[in-house]
C-alpha cells in the first residue's frame, strides 16, 4: 500500500459519484422541451444552469484523472510550480491540489 492509498480511493469513489451525477445532469438536459413557450423560455434557464454545473464537474473530473495518474507516477503531493512536498493538511481538503498553498495563492 502506496502512502497516497487512502487518497486514491477517496479521489476514485468521487470520481464514481461525479460519473453518476454527469448521468443524471445528461438525462435532465436532453429531455424534450415544454410544448409552451413560456414554460420553454423557463426550461431553457434551467437547462443552462445545470449545463453550468455540469462544466464544473467535467473540471473537477479532468482534475481528479490528473491527480490520479500523478499518484501513478509517483509526483503526487509535490508542487508543480517550486517542487515542495505539498502539506498533507492541504491534500486532505483539496486531494486535487497541484500547487502548495504559497504557489497556489
Ligand atoms: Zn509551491
Amino acid at each position: 500500500m502506496t502512502k497516497f492509498e487512502a487518497v486514491r480511493q477517496a479521489l476514485v469513489a468521487r470520481y464514481k459519484e461525479l460519473g453518476g451525477d454527469m448521468e443524471r445532469l445528461e438525462a435532465l438536459t436532453t429531455q424534450p422541451l415544454d410544448a409552451d413557450f413560456a414554460e420553454q423560455a423557463h426550461e431553457i434557464e434551467e437547462i443552462e444552469a445545470l449545463e453550468a454545473l455540469e462544466g464544473a464537474k467535467l473540471q473537477e473530473m479532468a482534475a481528479i484523472r490528473a491527480a490520479l495518474s500523478r499518484i501513478a507516477e509517483g509526483s503526487y503531493g509535490i508542487c508543480e510550480v517550486c517542487g515542495a512536498e505539498i502539506p498533507e493538511a492541504r491534500l486532505k481538503v483539496m486531494p486535487a491540489a497541484v500547487r502548495c498553498v504559497a504557489c497556489a495563492a
